[in-house]
């Protein structure tokens, strides 16, 4: 792992890149090399017949070093993960057991609450998926995303927009934040599907960052597509998820590179259309709940009233599918799943299918 402004790279992500990043190298080198060549050529050839010759064959060579041009100049979409912890974050309020205290120690990584960011480095513009309880330390996470980002004045905006999966706690109570009493941003952009629009619009204390304008709210029908901007999009999938306050979507983010779909919440694979399988062919890339590693993990309480597809059930329906579990990440995860914890039995169980658990900090390509 390297690190670069205080943000973590994580070698996962590195061969998602590299062929890219190899190209555009490859291409600057032979450039300077030409470059080199033909000032050493006008200078030292005297012969008249063959100066002319050489030239034209380094301007072919030039030509297919600048062809073909769509890697390099593209604009660069990148996502930046904000936070890996169930809605309540790791360690979890109250918590004295190892799973927590292992981490308030420093034994265990510490999990904000699962959220994203989007950014597109040539604008400098981002954007948000969810904004929960971890807010106020994710902006710092934020800060110099993406590259190309200028923030200007006492109070820049938090992001151009935000897209929201569903109304619990984990996923929404930051956009209190947003109000009067603290950041009062002016205007934001908030996607979301319409049962959760109407929460936003109509119920305390929400309506109020409404009614003062610091959120304008948009709704998005299940497939519906946001234009985040030219070459970046985001889909709204709905995935089956208790259902008390709103619908739940997962966003399937398209990049100039490829796609990402974002699922930290949902109930169970047998409820969504074509099951796992289908869900992992809607991406390149899955950031799929991983609330539980088993659901026995929760001493003295059941997991019947929040119901999630443990991450050794997911791993068990995938087996043989070795092209789909090396598209996923698990994120959302629960104080206690000992997953999470680097170099667990389970973590390494995790890595030797193919899979990989998804860092606070860690940056996906888009
Ligand atoms: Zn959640
Ligand atoms: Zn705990
Ligand atoms: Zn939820």
């Amino acid at each position: 792992m390297k690190s670069s402004g205080g943000r973590a790279f994580f070698a996962p992500t590195a061969p998602l890149a590299e062929p890219r990043q190899a190209f555009v190298k490859l291409r600057r080198l032979l450039r300077a090399l030409l470059v080199h060549t033909v000032a050493m050529t006008s200078s030292l050839c005297t012969c008249a017949r063959s100066k002319p010759a050489l030239l034209s064959a380094l301007l072919v060579l030039l030509l297919s070093c600048a062809s073909p041009q769509t890697a390099a100049d593209e604009p660069r979409a990148e996502l930046l993960v904000l936070g890996t912890a169930q809605d309540a974050g790791v360690p979890q309020l109250g918590c004295r057991a190892a799973c927590c205290e292992a981490v308030r120690a420093g034994r265990a990584p510490r999990r904000l609450v699962a959220s994203v960011a989007i950014g597109l480095a040539s604008s400098g513009q981002r954007w948000l998926i969810d904004c929960g309880p971890d807010i106020r330390a994710q902006e710092e996470l934020l800060r110099g995303f993406p590259a190309g980002r200028s923030e200007i004045g006492p109070r820049p905006a938090l992001c151009e927009g935000i897209l929201l999966t569903h109304a619990h706690m984990g996923h929404i109570a930051g956009l209190l934040q947003l109000g009067r009493e603290a950041a009062a941003s002016r205007g934001l952009p908030v996607w979301c599907g319409p049962r959760l629009a109407a929460l936003l619009r109509t119920q305390a204390p929400w309506h109020l960052l409404v009614e003062a304008g610091h959120i304008v709210v948009h709704e998005v029908l299940d497939g519906g597509v946001v234009p985040l901007a030219p070459g970046l999009s985001a889909e709204a999938l709905q995935v089956p998820h208790r259902a008390e306050c709103s619908e739940t979507y997962a966003w399937i983010i398209r990049g100039p590179q490829r796609s990402v779909l974002y699922c930290p919440d949902i109930d169970r694979f047998s409820d969504f259309a074509g099951g796992v399988e289908a869900l992992l062919a809607r991406a390149d890339c899955v950031l799929l709940d991983g609330t539980f590693w088993s659901l026995d993990e929760i001493p003295g309480r059941g997991t019947a009233d929040i119901p999630h597809p443990p991450i050794a059930r997911t791993l068990e329906l995938l087996a043989g599918r070795g092209a789909l579990v090396r598209k996923l990440f698990f994120t959302h995860l629960n104080h206690t799943n000992p997953a999470g914890w680097a170099d667990s039995a389970q973590a390494l169980a995790v890595r030797a299918a193919g899979a990989r658990m998804l860092q606070d900090g860690q940056v996906l390509q888009l």
